[in-house]
């Protein structure tokens, strides 16, 4: 397993250590703005299995929760790589399209605000907000955020 990353002009990299937690998209509309684009891919990983090198700033930014979130982004040319939701500590989300190989979405969420364009073909994981994670993730990521 190798799962490595950067951002746009390399002065981030990155390595994350262990498995992922889960792999999700989100189409809410704090990620469109974010991105830019229709969705952004999340790979969530423990906060101690992310490996970053590279000269990196951070801002917090308004979440739908009202806790915030700390995105991460390469100061010299801005590509948002990872975030740390306030309200789940000891993890971090690392913008999957930023990995060397990125990884497919285990399940979509807030397909509710889905842009109309936007087909997905696997409708068994779409959820129109957030779906519940002790039913979702599987048995090993949940051991290990306990
Ligand atoms: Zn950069
Ligand atoms: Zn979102």
């Amino acid at each position: 397993m190798n799962l490595k990353g950067s951002c746009g002009c390399n002065n981030v990299k990155y390595t994350i250590k262990n498995n992922p937690l889960f792999t999700q998209a989100c189409h809410c509309k704090d990620c469109k703005k974010s991105t830019g684009s229709s969705f952004v891919i999340h790979t969530m990983v423990l906060e101690k299995d992310l490996e970053v090198e590279g000269d990196i700033a951070s801002i917090e930014l308004p979440t739908g929760s009202g806790k915030g979130v700390n995105a991460y982004f390469c100061i010299i040319c801005g590509v948002y790589v990872f975030c740390r939701y306030n309200i789940s500590t000891g993890r971090v989300a690392v913008r999957s399209q930023t990995l060397n190989n990125p990884i497919q979405p285990q399940a979509h969420i807030f397909v509710k605000d889905k842009d109309p364009w936007i087909e997905i073909s696997d409708k068994s994981i779409c959820y129109d907000k957030m779906y519940d994670r002790e039913k979702i993730w599987p048995t090993e990521s949940l051991n290990r955020i306990k």
